[in-house]
């Protein structure tokens, strides 16, 4: 019999549960915090409950864990990226950053993704399968563990696309926030994604105080086309309606992800109309210089553009930052790490 991912329940369900297997509910509250709270990684650390019920315990629940394959530590700035192995033996990456206000981790939220965005790393082998909400979790439990510091912020910004796995993603969600868990705050919890716009319009009606990203990259839907085949599903127009109807619904701003690639979004005129684009959006821009990936031949902008760009936006009232590049030394861009890995396994 295939075991049960007791990670993946709310404290609710737990109880509900272990109820019918004639179990008190002050147990489940008790193995709810050894898993969300105290982060054990096995039946056997949860030290107040009997053998017997440990031992019951593991043989119907499985505790999903991620194995660490690899840490690479950048000189540069001290950003981290950790590759996991998840049970099934598909491999994963996370990234933790350090700023100023406390511990961010990058997760991910699919093994791969079918999104196919031109200058990624994670789209090329298409998608191979969901991460469930406990290997979501895991990846910041394991990260917290490692360091030995509180991861305070997350952003769901690896590989994968957040929103084409939207159940899973919302529980994710409702579990980091737990108070009987890591207890996170939503509005240190950013979501980015490639606009799939019904889902977008979903996430606004569940009310959360998390904060939205929109991969735009392009002020139009023909220079976007070039860049991410999802244009062709899903109009900018009725994308950012969307986004407009999240800020409605939980008055959270929006953030506008613009990776600038050289000659393909980055002049002026560019500027000129993606400044049109989002004057009334309430939304700020985060300008991204892309991270070239050698299955591609995207170059970076040039300073001297990047600036230009920023400074037109910024001229005409719309608030603008430019993305600190992380890690650029251990492979930041997302899905660089994993493929690298999965390349070397295929020549050994
Ligand atoms: N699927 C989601 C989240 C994952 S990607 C999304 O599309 O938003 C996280 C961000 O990194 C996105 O804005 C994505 O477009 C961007 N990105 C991916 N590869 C990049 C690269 N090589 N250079 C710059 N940005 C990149």
């Amino acid at each position: 019999m295939k075991k049960i991912d007791i990670k993946s329940f709310t404290l609710e369900e737990l109880t509900h549960e272990l109820k019918e297997q004639g179990l008190a509910g002050f147990r489940a509250r008790q193995i709810y915090q050894w898993i969300h709270e105290k982060l054990a990684d096995s039946f056997d650390d949860m030290t107040n409950l009997s053998k017997e019920l440990r031992k019951t315990l593991s043989e119907t629940y499985e505790l999903i864990t991620l194995q660490i394959v690899d840490v690479r530590i950048s000189e540069v700035d001290q950003t981290r990226k950790y590759l996991f192995q998840l049970p099934d033996g598909h491999v994963i990456e996370s990234v933790l950053m350090k700023y100023q206000y406390g511990y961010s981790v990058c997760i991910s939220s699919q093994v791969g993704c079918r999104m196919g965005c031109r200058f990624c790393a994670s789209t090329l082998e298409g998608l191979e399968r969901n991460l469930r909400p406990s290997e979501m979790l895991d990846q910041i439990y394991q990260i917290q563990k490692s360091l030995g510091q509180r991861i305070s912020h997350v952003v769901v910004m690896g590989s994968g696309e957040p929103l084409d796995n939207y159940e899973n993603l919302l529980r994710f969600l409702f579990l980091l926030t737990n108070e009987n868990g890591l207890n996170i705050s939503q509005r240190n919890i950013t979501v980015s994604t490639c606009g799939i716009e019904p889902n977008i319009r979903k996430l606004a009606q569940e009310h959360l105080q998390i904060t939205l990203a929109l991969s735009l990259h392009a002020p139009n839907d023909q220079v976007r086309k070039k860049l991410m085949p999802i244009a062709n599903q899903y109009k900018l127009e009725d994308i950012l309606d969307a986004c407009q109807e999240y800020f409605k619904e939980t008055g959270r701003r929006v953030t506008f992800e613009y990776s600038l690639v050289r000659g393909i979004n980055d002049n002026l005129e560019e500027a000129k109309q993606l400044t049109a684009l989002l004057k009334h959006s309430h939304g700020h821009v985060n300008l991204i210089p892309v991270n070239p990936i050698r299955e591609r031949d995207y170059v970076q902008s040039g300073q001297k553009e990047i600036q230009a760009f920023k400074l037109y936006l910024e001229k005409n009232g719309i608030h603008v930052t430019i993305r600190r590049e992380m890690g650029r030394d251990i492979g930041g861009a997302c899905g660089q790490l994993r493929k690298s890995y999965l390349e070397q396994k295929k020549e050994g």
